[in-house]
């Protein structure tokens, strides 16, 4: 059967979330985003509500949610500020290659860091070459005894000015491709391995982004995630399981734009009637309605496929793509049904039309899902 109901759990945890998002995310988003800053304070008190983290099994400390328990969260933080939700839930991004393929020693003790203080951890395949193609990283690894030692450079790295430890993706040799790539967890402390400036973005800039460099950083064997062959496919298992959580940030924020431009074309006036009267002004506002709910729909059906052992890459991109791709047009709408209060900072729509922008970016662009789906149908 068919059912398109929360559970009683899931409708609270939707409240819970909500709540949280007007209380907490709300009140200080437009001061987060004009200063750059990420609330620590805010991430913590959502650590405690069991907020983040949320898919860590129980025994290692965690509320042991599925994957549609954590997109109806993002989603619900996404409608509050989708910068400061992209750094409060980019925990999930780092520990789901270690739920997927660490050993029971990592998962006891990268998992309980995370579940025993409200610690961070970044996850980092992209490089200042490239980041579509993952095969082409360039970021090497050697084994020396019992240790590896990495050399290289990641960018972009969400939080990694805050992260306790790395998930690192890097090559014994580049031109082996997804064939040399293995992954390790690296310590913040290492020697060597040094966080470079913090990015200063066009959007989600509430959320801190930045490189990280790895200088002869010694690696202890036991941190080795993935050895070198299946690396690759660990990254691209990852991106199966996260990509669904983009949808969910797109559905927040769209739904944001839609309850934004519908109470400002109500009070808004112009020949002589309120601008909700328009025709043209509707089209827009039901088309960002349409948008937010199919991409609802979507996200729900990638992460319940997810959550009962459906395999389904290809629902996780129709998630990624749609979701974003819908979410920049609802934003440039939303700006729209504004007109020019919509291009300034006193109202909220310019800065979700910022923050829309890396949806389609970030974690595959839109052309690499447009090319996952494509080889998927084609059976390449
Ligand atoms: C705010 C932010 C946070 C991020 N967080 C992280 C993080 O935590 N960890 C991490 O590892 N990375 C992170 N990234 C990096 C992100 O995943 C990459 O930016 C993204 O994968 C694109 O890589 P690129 O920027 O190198 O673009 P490129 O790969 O250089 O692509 C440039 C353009 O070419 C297109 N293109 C490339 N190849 C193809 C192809 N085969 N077919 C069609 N078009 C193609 C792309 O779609 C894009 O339009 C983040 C990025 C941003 C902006």
């Amino acid at each position: 059967m068919l059912s398109f109901n929360p559970t009683e759990e899931q409708e609270a945890l939707i409240e819970m979330a909500s709540r949280f998002t007007k209380e907490r995310i709300i009140p200080i988003a437009a001061a987060c985003d004009q200063e750059s800053r990420f609330p620590e304070d805010v991430f913590k008190a959502a650590w405690e509500l069991g907020l983040v983290n949320s898919t860590v099994p129980e025994e290692y400390g965690g509320a042991g949610m599925g994957e549609l328990d954590n997109s109806l969260i993002a989603e619900q933080l996404a409608y509050g500020c989708t910068g400061i939700q992209t750094s409060m839930l980019a925990n999930t991004l780092a520990l789901t290659p270690i739920l997927l393929g660490g050993s029971e020693e990592q998962k006891k003790k990268y998992l309980g860091m995370l579940t025993e203080a409200p610690l961070f951890a970044s996850y980092c395949t992209t490089e200042p070459s490239g980041g579509s193609d993952v095969a082409g990283l360039k970021t090497r690894f050697e084994k020396q005894g019992d240790k590896y030692v990495l050399n290289g450079e990641k960018c972009w790295i969400t939080n990694a000015s805050f992260a306790s430890f790395f998930v690192v993706f890097a090559t014994s040799d580049p031109t082996m491709r997804h064939k040399g790539i293995a992954a390790f967890i690296v310590d913040k402390d290492s020697d060597g391995l040094r966080v470079g400036k913090h990015e200063d973005k066009m959007g989600q800039r509430a959320s801190d982004t930045a490189a990280v460099h790895f200088e002869n950083v010694a690696v202890p064997a036991e941190n080795l995630l993935a050895p070198a062959g299946a690396g690759f496919k660990l990254a691209m298992e990852t991106f199966n399981q996260t990509r669904p959580d983009i949808g969910a940030m797109a559905t927040g924020l769209m739904q944001r734009c839609v309850d934004e431009s519908l109470a400002y074309a109500k009070e808004r006036h112009s020949f002589g009637q309120a601008i909700i009267e328009h025709q043209m002004v509707q089209a827009m506002i039901a088309d960002m309605a349409i948008s937010c709910e199919a991409t609802r729909l979507l996200y729900q059906k990638a992460a319940w496929n997810l959550d009962n052992g459906v395999r389904s890459p290809i629902v996780s991109s129709y998630a990624k793509a749609f979701g974003a791709d819908r979410a920049m047009q609802t934003a440039i709408d939303a700006v729209q049904v504004f007109g020019g209060n919509g291009y300034v900072k006193d109202y909220p729509v310019e800065k979700l039309m910022r923050d829309a922008k890396v949806l389609q970016i970030y974690e595959g662009t839109s052309q690499i899902q447009r090319m996952v789906i494509a080889r998927s149908l084609a059976r390449l």
